[in-house]
């Protein structure tokens, strides 16, 4: 179709070299064919081009003092990319992978997947090529001081609501909230993932991983199967991997993987989730100690990966959960998951497969939960901490997350359906992005050209 074909070149010449917002953008737009066939009425309104071109962008220079007494110099990004459905909301990474391309992939990610939560929050994302991995508190501090002070005449609890996203935890949104506050004199719902004591929602740091376990039962209910007994493998370290690791013997599965930059964990009695939590959550060490506590588990260090992929996806199991970052499971590791008799992947991270790896899950009919509907209970339970702070209310725990439940058997329902609707049943990748686009493009026609 020339609509998405001419709209896809435009793009690759007006932002040249952002690799992965081509990527993300043409996954949407591919899947869009069908609904563009039965509805050109979305070419008339130029929905595509207006889609793909952020409302807004905000690049920006953070200065600050390290340890040493020398001056540091960061890129700062906001990207303010649809707010048809509500303020524009999504996290904030500090990793020094971080460029103007990958921010635009996240936030563009982020329209469809906040939309598909039915809740009204609109699209974005921001960060830095910050790397806050060896830095002392005191350095941390400093630098997100440096950041907010620029980001904070961009956001508010109704304009645009950050929150964390890799390298982006408790400690940074407490750092970056007081000095929000300092700077406004205002104490108000800005960012979500705040601390328990001071505005945050209970279950926020456990949703993106619960929400994704969730979204894998969803899947494989719906095949006439449970996540009960299966072996399962996480990868990556942080958040979203650590409570996808909890929530996933809560249901009697057993994880046996887990993994960070230097290297992969295999213990195939399954992950310590006590010690892992200690040594990422306290310790923020490096995975190689769990050998300490557990020299009967192996560790595979990163040099050692297979040239095409990763060490997490050639270990047999059940059910695999992406929990680390965009592209971390490629063509190969598909080949070799689907070869050991994988039958479902949840994904915790954002695009954490590549283009090939996903056509491979589809062709193969498997139960196959993209990012953007897989891990949208952490960013849906930042809405709902949203809802408590204009309300001024704190909620228990087991209201939080009857709700997550509810949003990802939805997330859940509606992908299915509109897969079922395109005559591609099994096909979650169609559903999430025909369902989330809907919503947003019906929403941006009714508000006319803006
Ligand atoms: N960074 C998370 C995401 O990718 C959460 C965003 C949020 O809570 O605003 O969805």
């Amino acid at each position: 179709m020339p609509y998405v074909h001419d709209t896809l070149e435009r793009l690759k010449k007006s932002s040249p070299a952002q690799t992965e917002f081509y990527q993300a953008a043409e996954e949407v737009l591919e899947c869009l064919r069908p609904l563009f066939e039965r509805s050109p009425h979305y070419h008339d309104h130029s929905i595509i081009e207006r889609i793909v071109e952020p409302e807004r962008q905000i690049m920006f220079r953070i200065c600050w003092t390290d340890d040493a007494g020398k001056v540091q110099v960061n890129k700062g990004y906001r990207v303010q990319f649809n707010s048809a459905l509500g303020p524009y909301k999504g996290g904030l990474r500090f990793h020094p992978s971080v460029t103007s391309g990958i921010i635009k992939f996240l936030g563009f990610e982020q329209i469809f997947k906040n939309a598909l939560t039915g809740l009204p929050i609109g699209g974005g994302k921001g960060g830095s090529d910050f790397d806050p991995k060896g830095k002392s508190d005191g350095e941390i501090m400093r630098f997100c001081q440096s950041f907010m002070t620029e980001l904070y005449r961009h956001i508010g609890p109704t304009t645009d609501v950050p929150a964390g996203d890799i390298g982006v935890g408790a400690r940074e949104i407490g750092y970056l909230y007081g000095q929000y506050k300092r700077l406004t004199g205002r104490y108000e719902g800005v960012l979500t993932g705040k601390g328990l004591d001071w505005g945050g929602s209970i279950g926020r740091k456990e949703a993106t991983g619960y929400g994704a376990v969730y979204f894998a039962q969803n899947m494989l209910q719906a095949r006439g199967e449970s996540i009960e007994g299966k072996t399962c493998l996480v990868s990556g370290a942080g958040n979203v991997a650590i409570y996808t690791i909890e929530k996933l013997y809560e249901l009697g599965a057993t994880p046996i993987t887990c993994s960070d930059s230097r290297g992969t964990i295999h213990d195939p009695r399954g992950i310590d989730l006590d010690l892992l939590k200690e040594l990422k959550e306290v310790k923020r060490a490096s995975l190689e100690e769990y050998l300490a506590n557990h020299p009967e588990a192996s560790y595979i260090p990163a040099n050692d990966y297979p040239a095409d992929g990763h060490a997490v996806w050639r270990i047999p199991a059940d059910v695999a959960f992406p929990c680390a970052t965009q592209n971390e499971l490629t063509d190969g590791d598909a080949e070799t998951l689907l070869g050991n008799g994988v039958t479902c992947i949840s994904e915790g991270a954002n695009m954490p497969s590549t283009a090939a790896a996903v056509d491979r899950f589809l062709d193969a009919k498997i139960a196959y939960g993209p990012g953007k509907a897989a891990n949208a209970g952490g960013v849906a339970t930042s809405q709902l901490e949203m809802a408590q702070n204009s309300s001024m209310q704190q909620w228990p725990l087991e209201k939080v997350d009857a709700k997550l439940k509810e949003i990802m058997a939805n997330i859940h329902q509606q992908c299915a359906d509109t897969a079922e609707e395109f005559g591609e049943p099994t096909n979650l990748v169609l559903g999430a992005n025909i369902a989330g686009f809907r919503k947003v493009a019906d929403t941006m026609i009714d508000q006319g050209v803006v």
